[in-house]
């Protein structure tokens, strides 16, 4: 069957069928039918609800975009998919989101780190906005139809097979499964000749049992850096104790980066935490001898560093074993290197890690090259298109992984719609 064949009235519709009642999902269905009103839209889920993870996400807040908006500077914030997004964001960027969102009638508001929430801290509002749109627009949402089949046809259409219903022709799908770890679609995909990038989790948090950071669960340093030993790159942030170890920003972006790193070690390995990363070495070292010579008689255990909380900083006194009744000027020069070594680079054994509540994400996926990123459409199979998360593509925290879905299903949906925008 083809656009031109006219044995009824619906196969004369340009047909497109979205798999998957996601983020990207919805984006790449409301676009396709916005642009072209005439289009049949189906929008497969094969859950009893739509749009779950953006009802939990951002912790109940959903977290929708960021505030960077220069492409090449948005690009960086994603360890996989950095190349390929930096020219997508040129034709949908968080500015472009938040204006759609805006018309639609989401108010937004910016927080001081850059993270971007609707302005009633609910992500219900976002749900609503989807169905509402979605609806609205005649996009027909189908629960509970798992996508089982596709299957390309002569004539360059689609056939695909949903639990419990009879096999269907489209002209168009996007394949917006989400990650491809729970899905079980890896296989069907490869079937279609797409090569699937390994999938391990990105985005956790880390299990680290040592006495330095023992019983100081919820202490927060606001800016420490961290790496993998022996080379890794640092990467810096707030960081913060937690009862298995260490989680925030900084660790969470370190998981990211080195995701395949953490998972062929099977998340055991040394990574070294300096705790004052805007300090050189050198610096920390004459601050101590400023301390002998000009404070020689107060306590070890007054607080130095304004960045460093009193009791993290007694607990590093305690491991290299400075008695924290010590005046300055009698620190023995052992006790002086010991620490100097533990504020800039204490190494701690990560074993095991901890699933982060606030976002995670998976990395890996249908491999980018055989994917254009101008159309979202596979570069082997006419027809059959990409977005979110299915794809291997993801990044750091911060609203980066919903703005990646929303561009890459505002390109699909543009692209299955046919016309230009
Ligand atoms: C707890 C949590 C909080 C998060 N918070 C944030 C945040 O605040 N900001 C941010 O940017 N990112 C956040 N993320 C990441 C973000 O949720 C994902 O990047 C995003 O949801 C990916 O969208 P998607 O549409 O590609 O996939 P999904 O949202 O996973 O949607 C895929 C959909 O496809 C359906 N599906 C699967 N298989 C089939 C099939 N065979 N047939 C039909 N349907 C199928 C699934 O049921 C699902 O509904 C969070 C993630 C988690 C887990």
């Amino acid at each position: 069957m083809n656009a031109s064949s006219n044995d009824s009235a619906s196969s004369t519709k340009h047909r497109v069928a979205v798999i998957g009642g996601g983020a990207a999902g919805f984006f790449a269905a409301i676009s396709t039918a916005e642009l072209n009103p005439s289009a049949e839209v189906v929008l497969f889920e094969s859950g009893k609800k739509v749009l779950r993870k953006v009802k939990v996400s951002g912790g109940g807040r959903c977290n929708l975009t960021h505030s960077c908006f220069e492409p090449a500077e948005l690009a960086k914030r994603y360890p996989r998919g950095s190349k390929e997004l930096r020219s997508a964001f040129h034709h949908w960027q968080p500015r472009d989101t938040i204006e759609w969102f805006e018309e639609a009638g989401v108010e937004t508001k910016t927080e001081s780190d850059g993270r971007m929430f609707p302005v009633t801290d609910s992500s219900q509002t976002i749900v609503d906005c989807l169905w509402g749109k979605a609806r609205k627009l005649g996009v027909e949402v189908r629960l509970e139809r798992g996508i089982t089949g596709i299957e390309p046809t002569d004539e360059g259409r689609w056939l695909i097979d949903s639990r419990n219903e009879r096999r269907e022709s489209f002209d168009k799908i996007c394949m917006a499964a989400g990650s491809l770890k729970s899905t079980g679609l890896d296989g069907l995909i490869e079937g279609l000749g797409h090569r699937i990038e390994p999938l391990v989790p990105s985005l956790f948090a880390f299990n680290v049992k040592d006495p330095r950071i023992a019983g100081l669960a919820g202490l927060a340093v606001q800016e420490a850096s961290v790496r993998i030993l022996p080379k890794g790159k640092p990467q810096s942030g707030p960081l913060l104790i937690t009862h298995r170890g260490m989680s925030g920003p900084a660790i969470l972006k370190l998981s990211a980066w080195e995701a395949r790193t953490f998972a062929e070690h099977d998340y055991d390995l040394e990574v070294e935490v300096n705790w004052l990363p805007e300090w050189k070495r050198q610096q920390v070292v004459e601050k101590f001898e400023e301390l002998r010579k000009r404070k020689g008689d107060s306590l070890v255990k007054s607080k130095v560093f304004e960045e460093i909380p009193r009791r993290l900083w007694e607990s590093l006194l305690s491991a290299v074993g400075v008695q924290p009744e010590n005046q300055w000027a009698r620190l023995k020069k052992a006790g002086e290197d010991g620490l100097v070594k533990e504020l800039t680079a204490g190494r701690f054994a990560v074993k095991g890690k901890t699933t982060n509540k606030e976002e995670f994400v998976t990395c890996g996926g249908v491999s980018l090259k055989e994917v254009d990123f101008r159309t979202m459409e596979s570069k082997q199979r006419k027809g059959l298109h990409f977005a979110g998360e299915c794809l291997d593509l993801d990044g750091i925290t911060g609203g980066f992984n919903f703005q990646a879905a929303w561009t890459t299903g505002r390109i699909a949906g543009r692209a299955m719609a046919g016309v230009g925008e």
